[in-house]
């Protein structure tokens, strides 16, 4: 991988070789070509999709259907098992309405993890509410992996959906997903999982993990913000009723009743964000002509660089699984410093990264921590900011022990 050609892909890195963006998991930076197909669809296609009959709309449709394509081979998936939906949390939304809220009754349950997003949570909380199913989850090993052993005997005929994430944005854990899937699918349950940092850091084939729904945010994955991906087995989308109705996803209409279009456009009310899918489109282009093995071996050399240096600095410690299945995120706290405070230091030299509970409340409960502060790498980060950012720690550590 030529890392100063990629480097000098992202507008934003190479405008700004002061700042070490440590913060992609959150979201990332964006190249050249991304922002240039957001620019070219409003300067040269800008029309509404499906719908028009001239010429400029079918090429804006055209251009729409392209990006589906391309994500449908990024994914290992088929087109019209491509939903564009704004983000994760909407992709997960989607299904725990409109799967969870007409399959899920009264007694039925969800199993998900202990290292679970919010996003992977609440719209559970909010279904199984109305429906009276119960959520239990798998337990987390000390290490911060999923205790598989605990999975047969949470895998009773109860459970109608294992909703899992696949690479933790706290821990970095990578899980076992077709393993898992495996086992739930056995168990007759549906099963759905997060993507959100596997999709932009990891070799990603839907079909040979065996999943019935995907989910992934553009913006994390070198797209822009509004643009995501809700990847759905044929099969079960075919069988699904409508998320939101409205324009674009109906086949007839009447005042009191209406049909649905087939998917993917079933799932795609009102007009789409069409820029924005387009540039996602390109984005996901742009990652496969880099490779994603090489991507994620990238992450893992700077991971496993930066795991290295970081014993360098006293009172340092670092939460997560220590082995091959880690991406490259390193939850971190320095000492008795608030990691709100480090990251503050951290930004005074020129150094991104995120400080809080990461939208994982239960699992930084887990760790008994409110809080820690988290570094996450991408493919145009270098060994020589993991040098700065592991220099500025120890001089911070001098500075507030
Ligand atoms: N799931 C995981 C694992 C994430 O890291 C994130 C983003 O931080 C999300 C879900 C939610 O993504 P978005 O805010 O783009 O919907």
């Amino acid at each position: 991988m030529d890392l100063s050609r990629i480097r000098e892909d992202f507008p934003l890195i190479a405008g700004h070789p002061e700042l070490v963006y440590l913060d992609s998991a959150a979201t990332s930076q964006k190249p050249r070509r991304v922002l240039e197909a957001l620019d070219r669809y409003y300067r040269e296609l800008n029309a509404n999709v499906h719908r028009g009959a001239y010429r400029l709309s079918v090429a804006a449709t055209e251009a729409y259907e392209e990006a589906r394509r391309r994500l449908a081979r990024f994914l290992g998936a088929e087109e019209r098992e491509i939903v564009f939906v704004r983000n994760t949390t909407e992709a997960l939304n989607l299904v725990a309405y409109a799967w969870g809220l007409r399959n899920l009754k009264e007694g039925d349950e969800i199993l998900v993890t202990e290292m679970e997003h919010h996003a992977g949570l609440v719209p559970w909380h909010l279904v199984a509410g109305l429906k009276g199913a119960r959520i239990k989850a798998i337990p987390l090993t000390e290490e911060g992996r999923l205790d598989l052993s605990a999975l047969d005997a949470l895998l009773t005929e109860r459970v109608k959906v294992v909703s899992l994430v696949h690479m933790s944005n706290v821990l970095g854990t990578i899980n076992p997903v077709a393993e898992i899937a495996k086992k739930a699918k056995a168990a007759g349950a549906l099963v759905v999982v997060d993507g959100a940092q596997s999709a932009p850091h990891l070799p990603v084939d839907v079909k040979a993990l065996g999943v019935d729904f995907f989910a992934l945010s553009g913006h994390k994955m070198l797209g822009p913000t509004g643009a995501g991906v809700l990847f759905g087995r044929y099969e079960v989308l075919e069988g699904m009723m409508p998320f939101l109705g409205g324009g674009e996803m109906i086949r007839e209409v009447h005042v009191d009743r209406s049909t649905y279009a087939p998917p993917p456009g079933r799932f795609e009310a009102g007009t789409p964000p069409i820029a924005e899918a387009i540039a996602l489109g390109e984005a996901a282009q742009y990652l496969m002509e880099v490779g994603m093995e090489r991507v994620y071996a990238h992450d893992r050399a700077l991971l496993d660089y930066a795991l290295k240096r970081l014993a360098e600095v006293p009172d340092l410690r670092v939460y997560g699984p220590m082995g091959p299945d880690r991406g490259g995120v390193i939850p971190f706290t320095l000492g008795r410093l608030h990691p709100h405070d480090l990251a503050t230091f951290l930004d005074g030299e020129g150094i991104a990264v995120r400080a809080g509970h990461h939208c994982a409340q239960p699992l930084h409960r887990k760790l008994g921590l409110a809080a820690t502060a988290r570094a996450s790498f991408y493919l145009y980060n270098t060994f020589e900011e993991v040098d700065r950012f592991v220099e500025a720690l120890l001089r911070i550590h001098t500075r507030y022990r």
